[in-house]
This record gives C-alpha cells, structure tokens and sequence, in this order.
C-alpha cells in the first residue's frame, strides 16, 4: 500500500468534466490524500517560474487565457514533489488544465504554458537539495519543451516515447510506429525505460502521462485504453527499485472524455496500491 497525493482543480477543461466524481470509492481511503486548488493547492510563484522560463513566456502566458489554470497545473507538480520530500505521501497523480511537455525555457504553445516537471525539479534542487532526476513521456508527440530545458543537463534522464529515435545518454527518444499494440509498447518501455532507470538512479521519477497515443484520440499510435495503467505499473515498480516508489504522474495530452474517465481512476488505483 502507497500513500498517494491527488492534486486537482476546477478549472480542467471539458475532457475532465467527469472528475472528481469519477473518483468516488478512491478519495474516502485513508492512503489518499486529495489537495484542492486555493485550498492546500497553491499556485506557482513568480521567482520559480523565473528559474525555468524567460520574463517573455510568463508575459506571454499572462496574456492567454490559461494563465491562472497554467499557475495551478503546475503549482500541484511542484507541490507534489514537495509533499514527497517531506515523506507526506509516496507518489502522486496531478490534474493539469494546461500541459507541460511542449513548455520550453524561452516559448510555449500547443496547450502547455508553463513547464510543470521542470519547475518540480527546480524547487526540489532548490528547496531540498535533490540532485538526480528522471522525466518519462508517454505522451503520442515529442516532448520538445522538456528536452529545450533539460538536453544539457546532465543530472536529468529525459526518456521520450514519441515517433523519433535518439540516444545521447541522458536524453533518449524511442520511436513507436503508428500501428502499435499494447503488448509491443510494454515490452518496449520495459526494455528501453527500466534498464536506464536502473543505470541512472533518480532521486524521483516524474511520468509525462499522456493518453492521446490511445487508439481513436488525436495522436492515435493504436494503443488501447489499458495500456496506460500497464505503463503506471512499470513506472510504479521501476520507482520502487531505485528511489522508493518516488513518483509523479502528470496528466499530459489526450482529449476524450470517455479515455480519461477509465484510465485516470484505474491509474491512481494502481499508484495506491
Ligand atoms: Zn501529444
Ligand atoms: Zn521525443
């Protein structure tokens, strides 16, 4: 049994519109914790989106009408590491509004606005000390963003699912063709995202989990539904081999309703497991 943080707010946009309902018989457990937006939620302060992005994206950012929803997507990522540092809760699932992936030191766009696994590594170096990292995308696209933020860093292992190849140590893409099934996925993530975990040794493991590779979604790679739970799985027992369960799934890209409705329940059982 895991002691799983749940960080969510109201303004998700229509793909979410089934939640938090869709979590009842989860949220009563005494291994969840559920941290709401402007209650214990808060939002991301200015000075630390400073340590990650330019004055331009956050003026940028602040014209959009996704500021204050960007502010709490990646305030519950931060704050979910936090949360783990002080040993409050072991893994977490964040509800994001806006993405990160697509967020890079100097731009954004493409429903990411301010960089949440970025800005979470920053304040736990910060804050904390911490020194090692891994960020795992299993979102359908490349996660250009990220890459922009971290390809130089040495201390952070970058692994991308996504339709390219790439290896230079600590940033690796893996390309999954467009017709791929459950099954080939799983065996790929095993075989390409374990071992380098096992290598690397993070501190914490942060999950891009994006859900627009599920068959009939806008990035379609033919996956189906219970691949996402499966890949938690592998995520959740690569954690616990090397940083004590350690980790955070962040909701990035996907836009069906039904998609999110089965999987994002299914996931936080598995973390709470
Ligand atoms: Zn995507
Ligand atoms: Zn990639």
């Amino acid at each position: 049994m895991k002691r799983t943080g749940i960080f969510f707010l109201y303004l998700i946009g229509e793909r979410l519109s089934d939640f938090p309902e869709e979590l009842e018989g989860i949220l009563n457990r005494d291994n969840i914790s559920f941290y709401e937006a402007y209650y214990e939620l808060t939002s991301t302060p200015e000075e630390l989106l400073l340590s990650v992005h330019t004055p331009r994206v956050i003026e940028g950012v602040k014209r959009t009408p996704y500021y204050e929803t960007a502010l709490y997507s990646t305030g519950g990522t931060v704050q979910a590491g936090e949360r783990i540092w002080r040993d409050e809760i072991d893994n977490a699932f964040v509800f994001t509004g806006t993405g990160d992936h697509h967020a890079g030191r100097d731009y954004f766009g493409g429903g990411c606005h301010f960089n949440g696994a970025g800005l979470a590594i920053e304040n736990l170096r910060r804050q904390f000390g911490a020194r090692r990292f891994a960020v795992l995308d299993t979102d359908s696209h490349h996660g250009d963003g990220t890459r922009d933020i971290f390809g130089h860093d040495a201390d952070v292992l970058h692994v991308c699912f996504c339709s390219m190849n790439h290896d230079d140590g600590t940033n690796v893409d893996i390309a999954i063709p467009y017709s791929t099934s459950d099954e080939e996925y799983l065996s790929t993530l095993e075989a390409e995202f374990t071992p380098r975990i096992v290598d690397f040794k993070p501190e914490i493991i942060f999950w891009e989990f994006g859900y627009d590779a599920t068959s009939g979604d806008y990035g379609s790679k033919g996956l189906s539904v219970d691949c996402h739970p499966g890949i938690a799985n592998i995520v959740k027992k690569s954690a616990e081999k090397v940083c004590q369960g350690r980790m955070v799934a962040i909701l990035c890209g996907g836009s069906r309703r039904d998609i999110a409705r089965y999987c994002i329940p299914r996931i936080i059982n598995c973390l709470s497991e």
